[in-house]
């Protein structure tokens, strides 16, 4: 780290702290790392973010053994199958389970390790062709053939949205997820529970977080010193 970095450290450190300070107290913060370095993670670190986020299993698997179990850590890539078995060791929620033959490895490397692992379920709220998740009409069917693994949990539901300049324009497809949210915890499906909504980026968190998301996703609006 040079004296620049410095600088740059303290600008991140509390820009978090002032995320943090304006967020609802139910909201779980996850600091999207990817590309970020340990120092910029350790920023915020120490700011009081405790869950980091990582879409790339190779960059988690160097930054974790550094900060180790100070921090929650949370899958939101896509997983490849051939990073299912490091996933299930290196992380406490994968955010991006969107089909069975996923799930069914997943529960496979969680069993060898003695692992239960909580889950979300990916919702492709925008029905884009070119991005993952289960489609809205999907999922309650998806959600009930996951009830019966034993080392994976389904505790809630993860959505992107298509990407908009303008975060009004993301709010329909928040809504959709909160309705498929609702009205699979009504149905009381045996070992499935709905707690977490993951809904919102950087520049949609706020719309998020009104339409009932208690976590966000923040990469570019907490590490870009300003
Ligand atoms: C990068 C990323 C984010 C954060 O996006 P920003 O716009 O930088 O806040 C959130 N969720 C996922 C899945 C991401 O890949």
């Amino acid at each position: 780290m040079n004296v620049n970095d410095g600088e740059q450290f303290d600008f991140i450190n509390k820009a978090a702290r002032h995320i943090l300070a304006e967020l609802p107290p139910h909201v779980i913060l996850v600091a999207a790392a990817k590309t970020r370095s340990a120092w910029e993670v350790s920023a915020v670190m120490q700011a009081g973010v405790t869950h980091i986020g990582h879409n790339y299993v190779q960059e988690a698997e160097a930054m974790i053994p550094a900060i180790g179990e100070k921090a929650v850590w949370h899958f939101i890539g896509h997983l490849q199958k051939n990073k299912v078995k490091k996933a299930a060791r290196m992380f406490d929620m994968i955010e991006t389970v969107d089909s069975i033959d996923l799930a069914t490895r997943l529960d496979a490397e969680c069993s060898k390790l003695g692992k239960i692992m909580t889950i979300l379920v990916e919702i492709n709220s925008g029905r884009e062709e070119s991005k993952a998740g289960v489609l809205p009409e999907e999922v309650e069917p998806f959600v009930a053939a996951l009830k019966d693994f034993k080392n994976i949990r389904v505790e809630g539901m993860m959505t992107m949205g298509p990407f908009m300049g303008d975060p009004e324009e993301a709010r329909p497809y928040f809504v959709e997820t909160r309705k498929i949210f609702e009205s699979l915890k009504e149905k009381g499906i045996p070992n499935i529970t709905m707690r977490y909504l993951s809904m919102g980026m950087s520049n949609s968190y706020k719309v998020a977080i009104e339409e009932g998301a208690n976590i966000v996703r923040l990469g570019t609006l907490l590490f870009t010193p300003r």
